[in-house]
């Protein structure tokens, strides 16, 4: 499966569903865009934890093949529309595992404070399974959970996985139901600059395959659809965003300043949550890189610093910044603060462009605001 939250449009959605992936959204609005690119209902899993009658009414009316029910309240709001609509549909129901991860604060979402899906140590969790298992508009098919995101050490996954396991088989003895869904959700860490070690994804997923199959024969599960749902580690490495270098500056302390024509308008990940990002001049590649900078933003906050720290060859007006591994969570948290223009988004294979988004025009920034007329208030 794909989270299209990390990188989501006609363009790449049409192209990742060459590869018969499923699209986890989040959503009207992301089933919307998948909807509009091409991906059937049928390939589609509507999670959230505050999921509105009008977002759930749209999911059942466009056949989206599986919602992950994250509260009591919202399986509440789903059983009226269920029976309003006569119509029966299939969920899973997301579970928070209660593990410690290592990963940033904001990122965390198996904390015993997360704010998503149903505590596994609540008594309430069971009783709120009992009444889904015996809604008759409801198939649950099993669970999810999701640990959080930029889990680098892998043994958390085996963790989840192992406390996954053990609690569907505890739901299915106590109430005599089989589950055919598993669904482990993403959040697999990858590389976020040229300093830090990729992870051989490939090597641990084939392994807890493995690990998985065993667990489900020993626990007698029989299920059938084990899943990820992963976003960043499959496109953050994809994508590199290009700026062009405006001013410089010394700052009193420190090393010198770069900025460049964007910021966290387009990528809000350095200062939300601390991302670390390496950069290279594209125009001098083959300049000795001598010189260490901290790479600043143009928007009106002093938190928009992009790098930190990063060693290039000397900087001057007019060259271009690309920073790398930048395909996940920027342009899909992008926004128009200052009233910067979001920029266009290219795809480039052998030495081929494809433009997937146009850049923004300024006419874009106004279109849907109204004037206003002398007397109206
Ligand atoms: N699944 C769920 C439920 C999520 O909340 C997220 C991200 O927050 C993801 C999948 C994707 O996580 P990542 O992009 O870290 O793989």
């Amino acid at each position: 499966m794909y989270a299209t939250k990390a990188f989501s449009n006609l363009y790449v959605l049409g192209l990742l569903n060459e590869y018969k992936l499923v699209f986890d959204c989040v959503s009207k609005e992301e089933i919307f865009v998948a909807l509009k690119a091409g991906i059937k209902g049928a390939n589609i899993h509507f999670h959230g934890n505050n999921k509105t009658k009008e977002e759930l009414i749209y999911a059942i009316d466009n056949d989206i093949s599986l919602i992950i029910i994250d509260s009591e309240d919202e399986y509440y709001l789903l059983d009226k529309i269920l029976k309003e609509k006569k119509k029966k549909t299939s969920c899973l129901l997301r579970i928070n595992p209660d593990e410690k991860t290592d990963t940033h604060k904001f990122i965390q979402t198996s904390n015993a404070d997360s704010k998503f899906g149903l505590n596994i140590r609540d008594e309430n969790t069971e009783k709120i399974i009992e009444k889904i298992i015996e809604n008759p508009n409801i198939n649950l098919l099993g669970f999810h959970a999701h640990i959080g995101s930029k889990v680098k050490n892998l043994e958390f996954f085996k963790e989840e996985a192992k406390i996954m396991a053990d609690f569907t088989k505890n739901i299915q003895d106590k109430f005599k139901k089989c589950f055919s869904h598993l669904n482990l959700g993403g959040g697999f860490g990858t590389r976020e600059n040229l300093q830090d070690e990729d992870l051989d994804l490939e090597k641990f997923l084939k392994g807890l395959i493995v690990f998985m199959e065993d667990l489900f024969e020993k626990n007698k599960l029989s299920i059938t659809n084990l899943s990820i749902e992963p976003g960043r580690s499959l496109i953050s490495k994809a994508g590199s965003i290009l700026y062009r270098v405006g001013s410089t500056k010394v700052t009193m302390e420190g090393y010198p300043l770069i900025f460049v024509d964007g910021g966290i308008s387009d990528n809000i990940r350095p200062s939300l949550y601390g991302a670390r990002y390496s950069a290279i001049l594209a125009n001098k590649l083959d300049n000795e890189k001598n010189q260490t900078y901290r790479v600043g933003g143009k928007l009106c906050e002093s938190g928009d610093i992009l790098i930190e720290k990063v060693k290039l060859a000397k900087v001057e007006r007019d060259d271009l910044l690309l920073v790398l591994f930048a395909g996940a969570y920027t342009y899909s948290m992008s926004s128009n603060y200052n009233k910067l223009l979001k920029p266009a988004v290219v795809f480039v294979e052998d030495g081929k462009d494809y433009c997937a988004v146009k850049r923004q025009s300024l006419e874009d920034l106004i279109k849907r605001d109204l004037k206003y007329k002398k007397g109206d208030q």
